[in-house]
């Protein structure tokens, strides 16, 4: 039985993108003996291929290194400088200047509620007794 991928024709652009997924064995079949019948035909994307392999084989070479010491401390503080940065400066003072006028006027209300209606309620608790 000959599979025909006739309809999985791909374009060099397409071939390009999947060359790492290529080399990793991810591709599903059909598309695996697509990138081959396409690197067979096209020199291009096959030199592309072979510079990619070399690549990972110079990758492999140079092995692992450890990270410098504190990086892990920089980073961190790195990214709790930068976890506020979502509201920008001028939307936070301009939100304050809105908000300060109601500010004073909210606290003094309750201020005087609050010493206005202690009379009443130790009047209230010791009328209880
Ligand atoms: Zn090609």
């Amino acid at each position: 039985m000959e599979l025909s991928v006739k309809g999985w024709a791909m374009k060099c652009n397409q071939v390009l993108k999947l060359l790492n997924d290529y080399i990793d064995d991810s591709l599903s079949w059909p598309e695996a003996k697509s990138m081959e019948k396409h690197l067979g035909s096209c020199s291009g994307c096959a030199r592309e291929l072979q510079e990619l392999k070399s690549l990972q084989l110079v990758m492999r070479s140079v092995g692992r290194r450890p990270a410098p010491e504190g990086l892990d401390l920089r980073m961190k503080i790195l990214a709790s400088k930068h976890t506020g940065a979502w509201i920008p400066a001028g939307a936070i003072n301009r939100l304050k200047d809105v908000l300060q006028p109601f500010a004073i006027p909210a606290v003094s209300g309750v201020v005087l509620t609050g010493l206005f209606s202690y009379p009443c309620l130790a009047f209230s608790s010791q009328a209880r007794i």
